[in-house]
């Protein structure tokens, strides 16, 4: 019998598992037609200094609106375009983009300082900074309006090409920043060694910051160690003003999350902060 229950387990788990493996497929091919397509939008949040409404930074969010699942979120499509390979081209659609809704803002009087845009380690190759500068210089953009958010691990791999690309493109004037800081595995020593201009706290440090002592001792490392290191800070995922306020007592200088601003439409952001 219970021979039986395992051959019959085994049997609804790889069915399971093959349907999974379905909707994985169909929902890739969705992707490749959605970038040949063009069919993803982007919304912009902004980052606050304490104390100010007008954000002077701006983070750049793909969303991707699928006409029969609605939207898809990031965290689902983007580890699919990475390991179909989609990635690189989706990316630089981004940029593209985000680069021009800037220029725009721009001309029409909002006084943004930078923007942000997400970029994944499959990204980089050997062409990564040549394409990025060439995106720049189509739209007129200028490198020091332009910070790449990147994972730890990309920063710390230590691999010669991703030095390269990150180097390349420092020496234009693009900065760097490391997104989700604190959930890798960043060493002091390494982190010296790297161009980064700016920390972003994780959001799971800043959830419970004002009433999880560990979690708030988190944030007062990151903060200080940045500090010393003169690297920015930005708390990402701020939700009221008790977690603001904390953050904003600890030192921290830029504040992101729902409390100052959503993800909203380039339209939506002009119109809202200008
Ligand atoms: P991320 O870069 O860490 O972005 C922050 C995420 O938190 C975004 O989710 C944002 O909408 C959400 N968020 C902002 N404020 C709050 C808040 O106060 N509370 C909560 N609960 N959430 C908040 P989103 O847009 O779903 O993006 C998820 C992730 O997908 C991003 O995390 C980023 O890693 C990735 N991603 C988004 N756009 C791109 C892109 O253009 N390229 C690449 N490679 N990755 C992207
Ligand atoms: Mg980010
Ligand atoms: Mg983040
Ligand atoms: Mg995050």
């Amino acid at each position: 019998h219970a021979k039986a229950l395992g051959r019959n387990r085994s049997c609804i788990y790889s069915q399971e598992l093959s349907a999974h493996k379905s909707s994985q497929l169909s929902l890739e091919q969705d992707l490749r037609d959605a970038v040949e397509n063009e069919e993803f939008s982007l919304e912009f949040q902004g980052q606050f200094r304490p104390g100010e409404r007008i954000p002077r930074r701006v983070e750049t969010l793909i969303r991707w609106p699928h006409e029969l699942r609605g939207q898809v979120s990031p965290h689902e499509f983007i580890p699919l375009a990475e390991s179909s390979g989609l990635i690189r081209e989706l990316g630089f659609w981004v940029l593209r983009r985000a680069c021009a809704e800037f220029m725009s803002w721009r001309q029409q009087g909002m006084k943004l300082e930078k923007i942000a845009v997400n970029v994944s380690a499959m990204q980089i190759n050997s062409r990564f900074a040549e394409t990025v500068e060439t995106i720049m210089k189509e739209t007129g953009f200028e490198p020091a309006w332009l910070e790449l958010e990147v994972t730890e691990s990309l920063m710390m791999s230590g691999m010669t090409e991703v030095n390269n690309q990150i180097h390349q493109l420092r020496a234009l004037g693009v900065e760097f920043s490391i997104d989700d800081f604190g959930t890798g595995y960043s060493s002091l020593s390494k982190l010296k060694e790297m161009p980064v201009s700016v920390l972003k706290i994780d959001r799971s440090f800043v959830r419970n910051i004002h009433d999880q002592e560990n979690d708030y001792e988190i944030a007062r490392a990151i903060v200080a160690m940045a500090d010393s290191l003169n690297i920015e800070v930005v708390a990402e995922g701020v939700e009221n003003e008790e977690q603001g306020e904390t953050l904003r007592h600890l030192g921290c200088e830029w504040l992101q999350g729902y409390l100052y601003g959503r993800p909203m439409a380039a339209d939506d952001f002009l119109r809202h902060y200008s």
